[in-house]
């Protein structure tokens, strides 16, 4: 590990120098899935769509999902399945739009060669000055789950 990173800080030296055991893991994704539901039966969290950490959402959707599949359970206990095709329809189309910029991020965040780095640079900085919300993110952190929704009625299983 300290081959991997010979240029860090003191302070991150002296951590490095001083692990004991270090893991290596790979991240994996996975394209958003076209139904989460069947029956009284669904998916929450990273079952319902894993996705990579370069966003730090994926703990977030799970808590976004908790909170709107409770409370589309407590609006009709009687009926599950009805509950938890509106559950889907509300967080599916979120949840993956989430997942895949976070996938996209991974390509930004990862490029190793300092060319392509610097080409990124200038087409992020060519793209953002011809429009600049591109980058702006307040669909992601602005948005309210507690807020109700309408459900994009979906066929039941
Ligand atoms: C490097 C990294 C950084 C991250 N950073 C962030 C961040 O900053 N912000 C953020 O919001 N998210 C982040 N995440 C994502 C976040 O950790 C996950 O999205 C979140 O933990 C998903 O929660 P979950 O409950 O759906 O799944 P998990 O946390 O995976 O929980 C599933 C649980 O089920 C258990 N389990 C599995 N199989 C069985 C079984 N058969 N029987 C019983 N139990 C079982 C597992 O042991 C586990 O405890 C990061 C992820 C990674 C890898």
């Amino acid at each position: 590990m300290s081959a991997a990173f010979p240029k860090v800080g003191d302070d991150m030296r002296v951590l490095i120098d001083r692990a004991q055991n270090c893991f290596k893991w790979g991240l994996f994704d996975r394209d958003p899935l076209p139904w989460w539901s069947r029956g009284r039966i669904t998916l929450l969290g990273d079952a319902a769509h894993p996705m990579l950490p370069f966003l730090a959402q994926g703990a977030a959707m799970a808590i976004e999902d908790g909170f709107v599949l409770a409370r589309e359970l407590s609006l009709s206990p009687e009926d599950l399945a009805a509950a938890l095709q509106r559950y889907e329809a509300i967080r599916r189309p979120r949840s993956g739009k989430v997942q895949l910029a976070a996938r996209a991020q991974a390509n930004i965040f990862h490029l190793t060669s300092p060319a392509a780095r610097l080409k990124r640079w200038l087409k992020l900085d060519r793209l953002t000055k011809s429009d600049p919300k591109l980058l702006n993110r307040d669909w992601l952190y602005e948005h309210d789950a507690t807020a109700g929704e309408p459900a994009v009625a979906s066929p039941s299983r």
